[in-house]
């Protein structure tokens, strides 16, 4: 059997990679691997989120499981009303920011944390050996209405309390944050306009990726209401993305690294986590306020977990998720929205002015064919040529691939989890440095290449 568990959970096509029966499977697994009394479930917007959903839940029961229904909540919503109601787990349907013909289960524990690989291990285990833990009829699992939203909205009011009213535009692209995202900034007194807030799981109005093409209708309307701020998410929730002012799509490297530094101003230094993938922005802002940065490979559970295991004062990925474990683990957009506005209130800026703050580096990316049965090979044979040729290196990392920082910039070199490539990534101070930097090192990666076909 296939490895079922990526980073981000179960994920794959609806009705052909994940049918009812593997839901109905993960959900027995999960009540035998937690000895799961009580748990949580919700969906995202997706148009096979109620029939996974309905197999799930027949699994739970028939483990004996109460089943707390939050409905469409987003991701975030779902893992802190786990936390808050002290579930021995939460299961969210969903796919992220995939197409909608995608979806996916993924488990968070009671701490907020989503399953890490050990948790995916044990109930990958109890899937294929079928070792599950059936109840007898008398205790049979019931379901109970859970208004998980009002539970979130509840702890985002107490985290934070704006002064200002606030113009903004959200947009929630028909995703799971449809409802909780324009409640939640209503009651925090500001204005709201939204954008594609109806409920639709073919997404009909973006793409549930937040990019800064599928947000050009946040962007006109914006700068058209002359808003303070647009905030979009993905189809689940746990991303967000940000339009300033002017009606411009903010770099999530440059938000998250700006944002970052105020975190860390306000506590006085400490830590910040990031993935390998994003800029060294990141660094350059920690630095400013005594903070240091802790990088782990690309993937929001670790992130998570580092941010746990270092105590760490924020982290999140540059692609908008961001993690606030002063509050809980999960990665979270609507909460990450209006802590910025509560940052930008703080601070006295508009968006474009606390963006302007970061230093907008040079990123490169290339793409080098190699054959699938060799990438992985590749990778893990070209540090020593990367550390010949580039002597001046600060740093060198295989925590994901192969990432070497140097004084000018840095390089990441991964094989693609799905396609016959290795992925280049290089930024650099000036476009100067990063055409250099490309330049050698797709050398050397061309050269890895044919010694491993000889
Ligand atoms: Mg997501």
């Amino acid at each position: 059997m296939a490895k079922l568990f990526g980073s981000s959970g179960v994920r794959g096509l609806a009705n052909v990679d994940l049918t009812p029966e593997l839901a109905c499977k993960v959900g027995m697994a999960v009540a035998a691997y937690a000895k799961a009394k009580t748990v949580v479930v919700a969906r995202d917007t997706r148009v096979s989120g109620s029939m996974l959903q309905e197999a799930l839940v027949s699994g739970l029961l028939s483990s004996g499981t109460d089943v707390y229904l939050a409905d469409i909540v987003p991701t975030p919503t779902l893992a802190y009303a786990t936390m808050s109601m002290h579930a021995d787990a939460g299961f969210m349907l969903t796919a992220s920011h995939n197409p909608p013909q995608y979806n996916g289960i993924k488990v968070f524990r009671t701490d907020s944390l989503s399953y890490v690989d050990a948790d995916q291990e044990a109930v990958e285990k109890n899937v294929k050996e079928q070792s599950f833990a059936l109840s007898d009829w008398r205790r049979l699992g019931k379901t109970i209405p859970l208004n998980a939203g009002q539970i979130y909205i509840g702890m985002a009011l107490k985290a934070v309390v704006l002064k200002k009213k606030w113009r903004v535009v959200v947009d929630p692209g028909c995703g799971a944050t449809f409802k909780v995202a324009p409640d939640m900034l209503k009651a925090m007194g500001c204005k709201v306009t939204a954008l594609n807030a109806q409920p639709d799981g073919h997404f009909p109005a973006r793409k549930s990726e937040p990019t800064a093409e599928s947000l050009s209708d946040l962007a006109n309307v914006v700068k058209t209401l002359g808003a303070d701020i647009g905030v979009a998410f993905d189809g689940d929730g746990d991303r967000v993305a940000f339009v300033d002012e002017t009606g411009a799509f903010v770099n999530f490297d440059r938000s998250l690294a700006g944002y970052g530094a105020y975190a860390l101003k306000y506590s006085g230094g400490g830590m910040l986590v990031t993935n390998v993938e994003a800029s060294m922005c990141v660094e350059t802002m920690a630095e400013k306020y005594g903070g240091k940065v802790v990088r782990t490979k690309v993937g929001d559970i670790y992130v998570s977990e580092a941010i746990k295991q270092s105590n760490a004062v924020f982290g999140g990925e540059p692609c908008g998720a961001w993690v606030h474990p002063k509050i809980y683990y999960c990665p979270d957009g609507p909460l990450s929205a209006a802590l910025m506005l509560k940052a930008l209130e703080v601070e006295n800026k508009s968006l474009s002015e606390f963006i302007s703050e970061v230093p907008e580096y040079i990123t490169r990316r290339e793409n080098i064919a190699c054959k699938n049965e060799q990438k992985y090979s590749v990778v893990n044979k070209i540090g020593v040529a990367l550390k010949a040729d580039f002597k001046n290196f600060t740093d060198y990392s295989t925590v994901d691939g192969v990432r070497l920082a140097l004084k000018q910039g840095w390089l990441l070199i991964r094989a693609s989890g799905t396609e016959p490539l290795i992925r280049l990534t290089v930024e650099g101070e000036s476009v100067k440095e990063a055409n250099d930097i490309t330049q050698k090192a797709t050398a050397i990666i061309h050269k890895q290449v044919e010694a491993e076909l000889k």
